[in-house]
């Protein structure tokens, strides 16, 4: 019963593809009310009306203050409170290496990844702290512990992720709340293909190629949103803070 989330609120970001999509219809199976949250409307309308009555749709750019706070206020008088927030939704880099990334690129991959994590974070606990219960996923990556694994930008957005949730963590231990963040290992998703960043810096990708190889192991989103299942129920009721590798073994190496 532990893993169960009935009556539980979950808002899920970048919930209309990949891994946030799956966790979205991992949290409704679980007994879960959803949230679904993405940038583009048409691609959280699916994945809500795929879950049914137990999911509404709500289209924020996690990036953009006002759109945050009006996702949080939809998600509030919709349902009252937010029990788990997985903040997911992120963008990759071109694979360009510190020296060769156009600042216009990283300071983008920062402003959703990071900032876009902080946005929301920012918005949503004080209603956990007002329930006195809540729990948040963030979705990192091996590229919040390791140098290797993306581009430049990448890379420091989300080790940024990995500080954010160790500081989350221990800021409100006392309060009922917790966070902690899953590091995905290449996974099947739409990522790869994301218009935003535009095509692999050549540089870039050479140089990560022998890295990447050998985490060439695909996981499948849903693999990752079991794991936030996990994390965010009440069978990790004292898992605070922690950082977990969700790759097959490839950190390990
Ligand atoms: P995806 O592209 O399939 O899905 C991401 C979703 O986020 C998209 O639907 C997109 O529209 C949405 N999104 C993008 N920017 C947004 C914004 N500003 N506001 C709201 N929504 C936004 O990618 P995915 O692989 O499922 O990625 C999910 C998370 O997993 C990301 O944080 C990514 O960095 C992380 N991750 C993925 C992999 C992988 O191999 N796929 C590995 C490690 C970490």
């Amino acid at each position: 019963t532990t893993f169960a989330f009935d009556d539980r609120v979950s808002l899920v970001t970048g919930a209309g593809s990949g891994i946030g999509r799956a966790m979205a219809f991992a949290f409704a199976k679980a007994g879960a009310r959803v949230v679904v949250c993405d940038i583009d409307r048409e691609r959280a309308e699916r994945t809500a009306s795929e879950i049914g009555d137990a999911a509404i749709v709500a289209a924020a750019d996690i990036s953009d203050e006002a759109s945050v706070d009006a996702l949080v206020e939809s998600a509030i008088s919709a349902y009252g409170r937010i029990d788990v927030l997985c903040n997911n939704a992120g963008i990759m880099d071109t694979m360009a290496l510190p020296a060769d990334i156009p600042v216009a690129l990283w300071e983008r991959v920062l402003r959703v990844n990071l900032t876009g994590t902080f946005l929301v974070t920012h918005a949503v606990l004080p209603h956990m702290l007002r329930e006195g219960r809540g729990a948040i996923v963030n979705t990192a990556s091996e590229a919040g512990i390791r140098g290797g694994t993306a581009g430049a930008a990448y890379t420091a957005s989300k080790h940024g992720v990995v500080g954010l949730t160790r500081s989350v963590a221990w800021a409100y231990a006392k309060d009922g709340i917790r966070c902690n963040a899953i590091l995905p290992g290449p996974t099947l998703t739409g990522i790869a293909s994301a218009e935003s960043v535009g095509s692999f810096d050549p540089a870039g990708a050479a140089r990560l190629a022998p890295v990447l190889a050998l985490g060439e192991r695909m996981a499948q989103p849903e693999q990752m949103a079991d794991a936030a299942l996990f994390l965010a129920s009440d069978a990790a009721s004292f898992v605070n803070g922690a950082i977990v590798p969700v790759d097959g073994g490839w950190s390990a190496a």
